[in-house]
């Protein structure tokens, strides 16, 4: 079966700007219909609508809260039925905090993690068993450089934890599903030009930064879209429990 009647699920591809949105174009234009969970309905609709007049496929927007399981199973019992079978899921919707460890609290720990870890798995814990038994998935995750470097990006202690929990995850989980056909991969961008740290990272601090960027920039949206559309192929298929840096060099190890 050809990804054409399959379905791609991106969540948190309602921004704009964001990795989610250039990552359900990119998809999309690879022939996988596409479903588009977010916490912001407007926008996943909006960006649903988008990316099927775009590339002429099928496409869905769904408000979805991913850290709230009764919303993830309301979401996607919308997409039954409304869209071919699920064989790809990108586990993009994430939040980001810079504050450092001695000031931050309980709570906004448990967010960080609700969102980036918690989220994540579930919807990730809703899709697997239909992937598993039709024998054929690919799940990418969007880590961050800040988990293989210890933050000095934007993201503090918290972000780097989360993300580095779904480096684990992501290697534990491509052990488990292999035998049915499903791979999971993690891409690790660096600094990628998106709205998530809401305009707080600009003037010297992001010059900084770009001065330690090899190619001399920060990433775009569609370099971190096309390698997770890579990693969802059909023919990718012996690459599993891997870790892509996308980062301009600005970690290289
Ligand atoms: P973004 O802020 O542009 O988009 C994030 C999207 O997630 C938004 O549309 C938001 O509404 C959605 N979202 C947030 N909480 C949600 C929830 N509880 N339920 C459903 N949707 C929710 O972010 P981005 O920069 O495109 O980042 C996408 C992913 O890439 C994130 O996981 C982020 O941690 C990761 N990442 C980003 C960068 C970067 O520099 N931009 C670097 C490394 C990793």
């Amino acid at each position: 079966m050809s990804v054409t009647a399959k379905t791609a699920v991106v969540t948190g591809a309602g921004s704009r700007r964001g990795i989610g949105r250039a990552t359900a174009h990119t998809l999309a234009a690879a022939g996988w219909n596409v479903a588009i969970l977010d916490l912001d309905e407007a926008s996943a609709k909006e960006a649903a609508h988008e990316v099927a007049e775009r590339a002429g496929v099928h496409a869905v927007g769904v408000g979805c809260d991913i850290t709230d399981e009764a919303s993830v199973d309301a979401a996607l019992a919308v997409l039954d039925g409304a869209l071919p079978p699920v064989g790809a899921l990108v586990n993009n919707a994430g939040i980001t905090s810079p504050t450092p460890f001695l000031e931050v609290t309980g709570e906004e720990w448990d967010r960080i993690f609700a969102v980036n870890v918690r989220g994540a798995f579930n919807v990730t814990r809703r899709v697997a068993p239909g992937m598993a038994e039709r024998g054929f998935g690919r799940v990418v995750f969007l880590s961050s450089v800040s988990a293989e470097r210890g933050g000095g990006v934007f993201g503090g202690v918290a972000y780097s934890a989360a993300k580095a929990a779904e480096l684990g995850f992501t290697r534990a989980l491509a052990r488990e599903l292999g035998p049915h056909g499903v791979t999971v991969n993690a891409v690790a961008p660096g600094l990628i030009d998106t709205d998530i740290t809401g305009g707080a990272l600009e003037g010297e601090r992001k010059q900084q930064l770009v001065a330690g960027i090899p190619v001399g920039r920060t990433g775009r949206v569609a370099d971190v879209a096309d390698l997770i559309a890579y990693l969802c192929r059909e023919e990718t298929g012996y690459v599993t429990g891997v870790t892509y840096d996308v980062n301009g060099g600005s970690h290289i190890h």
